[in-house]
């Protein structure tokens, strides 16, 4: 051993005085640069390798820690993770913020200015992988033990290019240059089989299974730090990514098979390609179906790896590992511990299953039918038969037991069971997820409602104690702290700063509320928010609004439910009144969007196409003076909300009520004092509980209402004959009025709307607009609407993803934080 190996040991942390030295280090022996050669791109690439050197010794401090300590670990497994930028979130959370600042500054380096080379990690669509991105941020700040898991895409989501109004999709190359946050680990890859058959053979009478598989994919873990917040804690983001084995499939290799075993490598190597762009509707789902399973596979043999050093009795499998399943992609994971346990444990079923059912949460993020996947039952024979055996095993007892809780009611099995017969023979995967589980979990106190009543009421009558619920919330380390760093200083100055990790803290705005010097900096802050966003709409889009705009803003996917189509319609509707001479008072008010479709989505890329169309004719329209501009900014990303969030005025929520599980672009709104124009949906309704009725503004039918709708014979047509605003605004459209020499495109829109109308557009068409007439006027009111904003701020407290994670870590994960233990006085 050599003698000095022990040194690697003490510490080479950074210090203020070294940073400078660092930098040019990485600079001049990584990239080969001096500072008349060094790009923007070599710069950001130093301070990133600098501030990455800071954080592994954190890393590998935090690895020894949970080490020591052995506690329960949470696994968090996630299709998606939308984490955004790291560079500028990983030098908040370590607190260096000040110390790069001075130690860079005999360089004339300000390391904020070369924030924007880095390029984003977008492996998400939406919502369920932003919301995985703010959980691992809140888990490693609260001291947690947690892994997350993932799959590393090789294109995460599509880039959106906007070509003559219609979205087109583009490939997002976010590992073209170095990704400086990653760290690949090839000692502990592993294998993941596919295909082939099961034989069967028994040893002392009992029956045991022979998985043989045809082919063998390797999983390469790629680590990623996740930085707490000022407690030097740094967790793990592991994420995989396929290759194909050389070794294992080498006989077509030696039987001269060369293309063959190419075009297998190549296939092979597309499971971790491309991130499938909709989280709603599944495309290309055969290859999703064997990218879950490489995932799952990836993650539980690592899981299991990590466990068996810590003990070699799968009875306390449960006591140290808990897996929370993020939606039902990685469900699949029921199966798959069930197959180690009983095949290559060779645990006896019963215990197995009981260690299994112990060992999982699930947690459900949307009530719409086509995102509660089922799996053809082929393609469980073809990729993974030895899991459709286990699945059917499960199944068999699972219904037995059902059938004597509920005797002679065979329909309940029908319903219940892991198997759907008809119309095509399909494994459920959410029911597999709900048996595997010791908790299952909605995202908002009605969607979890919902869940219990509406879509899983079978299982919560069977398993009432199963079900719990656990809202949403977003890290105010990135929505607040980051993202408005002006609003985060005056909070600060004004209560000091325990709200970053003590959300509820912010309350104490609320004795600021009459105070006007506090209002006026709030305004001003608000006002500066403003003037950026302007110009990032400039330069995305060439469209000049004001600075003073009221900005009305809709960001999120594009999605028929989210009603996008309902905004516009507004819009044109204002564009009729001012056409015809109304007066109009007060500011410019401009309408924002922003949002990607699923490529395959007609609909949702059609409403993209409606907005841009109204954007050209009404931007340049000179009879309507500038009153009104419209946007459509391209390319949505969590930088972009960073940017446009806390510049805006009124925070557009307008699901058709029931449809929104929870929603996490509402809370990050209102936290920086947007005022919410919504339904009561999802978490809308507890955000008005806390900021009060008054401080909201609610519109339009809610769930029950809805739901009779929906069952009495609901007729769009009629709604349109009756209200002259409805027909003049479909009129409108149908005239070509935005799309002249594109007669007819908006045809599909008019007559969905006309004939069916599914998402209550129509019906809530009169509330929304008197609701937005009342929001103008409260506008024109800067001191009430001023205070409704700091109230707004003030009571978000709730919505924090701290505490939703120690809400999940206490009542489902049983799991405790690890402290460093105190260095003893000498
Ligand atoms: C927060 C967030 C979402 C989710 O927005 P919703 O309004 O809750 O649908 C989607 N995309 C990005 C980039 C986000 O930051």
């Amino acid at each position: 051993m050599n003698p000095n190996w022990d040194n690697i040991d003490s510490q080479v942390t950074i210090q203020q005085e070294s940073i400078a030295s660092f930098f040019v280090h990485y600079l001049k022996f990584f990239s080969g640069k001096d500072r008349h050669s060094a790009s923007e791109l070599d710069i950001y690439n130093a301070l990133a390798y600098t501030i990455r050197d800071h954080i592994i010794e954190k890393w590998l401090e935090t690895k020894k820690l949970y080490n020591n300590n052995e506690p329960k670990r949470v696994y968090y497994l996630s299709m998606e993770y939308l984490l955004g930028r790291l560079f500028t979130n990983n030098i908040i959370n370590l607190g260096a913020d000040e110390q790069f600042k001075k130690g860079l500054k005999k360089l004339g380096v300000n390391w904020e200015d070369f924030s924007t080379w880095e390029r984003e990690s977008a492996l998400g669509n939406g919502g369920l992988g932003r919301l995985a991105a703010c959980f691992l941020d809140s888990m490693a700040t609260l001291n947690l033990p947690a892994v997350g898991y993932g799959l590393r895409y090789e294109y995460g989501i599509f880039r959106q290019d906007i070509c003559q109004g219609y979205q087109v999709e583009e490939p997002d190359e976010w590992l073209k240059f170095d990704n400086i946050w990653e760290m690949k680990r090839v000692e502990h890859t592993v294998p993941v089989h596919f295909g082939g058959e099961v034989e069967v053979y028994h040893i002392d009478g009992v029956e045991k299974h022979n998985w043989c598989p045809s082919y063998t994919v390797l999983g390469i873990p790629y680590d990623m730090p996740v930085v707490g917040y000022g407690n030097n804690i740094i967790n793990t983001l592991r994420l995989w990514s396929a290759k194909v084995s050389e070794e294992f499939n080498l006989q077509d290799f030696n039987q001269g098979n060369y293309i063959d075993a190419v075009s297998e490598k190549v296939e092979g190597e597309t499971l971790t390609k491309v991130l499938y762009p909709d989280d709603r509707t599944e495309s290309g789902r055969e290859l999703r179906f064997r990218q879950q399973y490489f995932f799952v596979c990836c993650s539980i043999q690592d899981i299991i790896r990590k466990f068996k050093k810590e003990s070699n009795d799968f009875r306390d499998f449960p006591k140290k590992a808990v897996i929370q399943l993020n939606d039902t992609h990685p469900s699949i994971s029921v199966s798959e511990l069930m197959r180690i346990l009983v095949d290559e444990e060779d645990i006896n079923w019963d215990l197995a299953w009981e260690i299994t059912s112990k060992s999982f949460g699930y947690t459900n993020h949307t009530i719409l039918p086509e995102a509660l996947e089922k799996w053809p039952v082929e393609f469980f024979q073809r990729h993974l038969p030895r899991h459709l055996q286990i699945i059917y095993e499960l199944n068999q007892r699972f219904l037995q037991k059902i059938s004597v809780m509920h005797p002679g009611d065979n329909d309940i099995l029908r319903r219940m069971s892991l198997v759907e017969e008809y119309p095509q023979k399909k494994i459920r995967m959410a029911h597999l997820a709900i048996i595997g589980s010791t908790s299952v979990n909605g995202v908002s106190e009605i969607h979890s409602e919902i869940l219990k009543s509406q879509v899983m009421p079978d299982f919560y009558k069977s398993f009432p104690n199963r079900f719990n619920n656990k809202t949403n919330g977003i890290t105010p380390r990135r929505w607040l702290l980051q993202a408005n760093p002006d609003l985060a200083d005056l909070i600060t100055q004004k209560i000091g700063k325990d709200w970053v990790c003590d959300l509820s803290k912010l309350k104490q705005l609320e004795k600021y509320v009459d105070d006007k010097a506090f209002s006026k900096q709030f305004r001003k802050i608000k006002a500066t928010n403003k003037e950026k966003l302007a110009q990032l709409i400039k330069e995305k889009t060439g469209v000049v609004v004001k600075n003073d705009a009221i900005f009305d803003v809709q960001i999120k996917r594009i999605h028929e439910y989210k009603r996008q189509l309902m905004n516009i319609l507004h819009v044109i509707h204002l564009y009729c009144e001012l056409r015809e001479n109304k007066d109009h008072k007060g500011p410019q008010r401009v309408f924002l969007f922003a949002g990607k479709a699923a490529p395959g989505y007609y609909m949702a890329k059609m409403i993209i196409k409606l907005i841009l169309n109204v954007a050209k004719v009404i931007n340049n329209d000179e009879l309507i003076n500038d009153k009104i501009k419209v946007v459509f900014i391209p390319n949505y990303k969590v930088s972009m909300a960073e940017v446009i969030i806390p510049a805006t005025d009124i925070s557009e929520q307008i699901s058709t009520a029931g449809k929104e599980a929870s929603g996490t672009g509402n809370m990050k709104f209102a936290l920086n004092g947007a005022l919410t124009i919504g339904t009561l949906d999802g978490a809308n309704i507890e955000i008005m509980n806390e900021v009060g009725k008054d401080n909201i503004f609610t519109f339009g039918l809610d769930i029950d209402e809805i739901k009779t709708k929906r069952q009495s014979n609901y007729q769009p047509n009629e709604l349109y004959e009756q209200n002259p605003k409805i027909k003049k605004v479909v009129d409108l459209i149908q005239s070509n009025f935005f799309s002249f020499n594109e007669s007819g495109i908006f045809d599909p829109i008019c007559n969905s709307l006309l004939s069916e109308d599914q998402y209550f557009i129509f019906a809530d068409f009169d509330s929304y607009l008197d609701c937005h007439e009342k929001i103008l006027q409260e506008y024109r009111n800067e001191k009430t609407w001023t205070k409704k904003a700091i109230l707004n701020v003030a009571r978000m407290g709730k919505f924090s993803s701290d505490r939703t994670i120690k809400e999940y870590a206490e009542d489902i994960w049983k799991v405790s934080p690890v402290f460093p233990k105190k260095a003893k006085k000498s």
